[in-house]
């Protein structure tokens, strides 16, 4: 089925400031899985949003999943799993939900090439977004080292991924392409 992008929030103006991919959850609306966001409180984030940097995106939203919904978690490995048909995308209920995140994960890397966005700053732990930990596959808050499918394939297709703690150095990586 083909589906359109999912727009958050109205899109900023374009101008020349470089774009960055945000998790639609990172100080938005309550779009997780549980109906909750993920507050951001950081200056660096509040100078993006001044200078219309910010293109907020859930792939999740994009690929036709509700709110709430199940959790789900990768088994047999993480994101780069997903992309090679090693690994699944499962919810807590058993069911394979794994077309439907790779499908979000296309339609957010489709989103980031057509605003031009050179970074992504992801909402870390989550099956989609996450880049530097996601859950282990176990449903029980365990986790490990890994990316989601959304991060892994903005990865491969060239995009700079940050989790949201890691602002700091995402702003350091803009700047230095700016500059
Ligand atoms: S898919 Fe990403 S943007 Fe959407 S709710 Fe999950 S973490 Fe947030």
């Amino acid at each position: 089925m083909d589906r359109q992008p999912v727009h958050i929030f109205p899109a900023p103006t374009n101008g020349p400031a470089a774009k960055i991919l945000v998790s639609g959850c990172l100080n938005g609306p309550p779009i997780r899985y549980n109906q909750t966001n993920v507050a951001v409180e950081s200056p660096v984030w509040d100078r993006w949003a001044a200078e219309g940097r910010l293109v907020p995106f859930c792939a999740e939203l994009a690929a036709g999943m509700l709110i709430p919904r199940r959790p789900a978690e990768i088994l047999g490995g993480d994101g780069t799993n997903v992309r090679s048909g090693t690994g699944t995308v499962v919810e807590d209920t058993g069911a394979d939900i794994t077309d439907q995140f790779v499908e979000g994960a296309q339609l957010a890397v489709a989103e980031a090439v057509r605003r031009g966005c050179v970074a992504a700053v992801l909402t870390d732990g989550s099956p989609s977004c996450g880049s530097t930990y996601i859950y282990d596959g176990s449903f029980s808050c365990a986790t490990k080292a890994g990316t989601g499918v959304v991060a892994q394939m903005l990865i491969d297709n060239g995009i700079r991924v940050f989790s949201e703690t890691e602002l700091d150095v995402a702003d350091e990586f803009i700047q230095h392409l700016e500059s």
